[in-house]
């Protein structure tokens, strides 16, 4: 990253009125928690295209819990890092409206940002398939797999697998806030998984801003992006978050 290109980043941040961020798997990896893609770790021993499709899960629920138990045992050490620190402050200060995330580990509201859309659910809840009664992730025992609900029914993670739709709800309400946003810092996404992939192309559409920040290129980078930060989240958003709120 050029310094030329953050300091065109922080003016393009300071000039804008309605700022979001959409964020994936790569804000979190420095908290310790492997995305899908260019990543090692979990992902090496399962390939993601499998284990979180919904028809795996549904097929063989106790295979994919095993995944799902070690995930979770991730996520529960996992802390949140300077990059989510950062979008929090940025928040804090009336900068940032609101965080759009992909993620499902809730290290953005750890960090503490307030407005989050958890644009694929959650880690925290379980749901039964059968009753639909919801659980919290911490009060099951994950002892023997599949856990079930005392009705007998089948518990899933609330977090969308692929081959499942986003809540309708989730949706509109991402779309409406892409709608209104006239600058989007896109952190740490491979910007591949559909409809989240779409939300930048919406705010460009009507004139908007792109920030990109990722180790590398993605789709985005040369089609969409104003301004590409290359490299790691948790070292440029605290510098850039820094130099706005020094600027203004
Ligand atoms: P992805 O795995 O497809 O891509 C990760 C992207 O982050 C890549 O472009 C990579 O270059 C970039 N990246 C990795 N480390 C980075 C760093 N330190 N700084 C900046 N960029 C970095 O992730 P995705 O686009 O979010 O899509 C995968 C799907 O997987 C998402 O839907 C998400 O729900 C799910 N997922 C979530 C978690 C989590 O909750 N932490 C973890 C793995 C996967």
């Amino acid at each position: 990253m050029s310094e030329r290109d953050l300091e065109l980043a922080v003016k393009a941040l300071r000039d804008a009125s309605y700022v979001l961020a959409l964020t994936g798997a790569g804000i979190s990896t420095e908290s310790g928690i492997p995305a899908f893609r260019g990543s090692q770790g979990l992902w090496e021993r399962y390939d993601p295209e499998e284990y979180a499709h919904i028809s795996s899960f549904l097929r063989n629920p106790k295979k994919v819990w095993g995944m799902l138990k070690e995930l979770y045992g991730i996520m529960k050490e996992a802390q949140p890092n300077p990059a989510h620190e950062a979008l929090a402050l940025l928040e804090e200060h009336g900068l940032l409206k609101g965080v759009i995330t992909q993620n499902v580990d809730g290290l953005h509201q750890r960090a503490g940002s307030k407005r989050v859309i958890e644009f694929h659910g959650s880690g925290e809840t379980l749901i039964c398939l059968s009753c639909g009664r919801v659980f919290k992730t911490d009060e099951v025992s994950l002892e023997d797999l599949p856990p079930t609900c005392p009705c007998g029914g089948l518990l899933k993670p609330q977090i969308v697998f692929f081959g499942e739709p986003i809540p309708p709800q989730v949706l509109d309400e991402a779309f409406q806030e892409a709608d209104k946003c006239d600058l989007m810092l896109v952190v740490g996404t491979s910007a591949q998984v559909y409809p989240a992939a779409q939300l930048p192309y919406k705010v460009v559409e009507r004139g908007g801003k792109i920030v990109e920040v990722n180790l590398e290129e993605t789709p985005l980078t040369r089609e969409l992006s104003t301004i590409f930060l290359k490299g790691s989240a948790s070292q440029i958003l605290p510098r850039l978050v820094k130099r706005v709120l020094t600027s203004l």
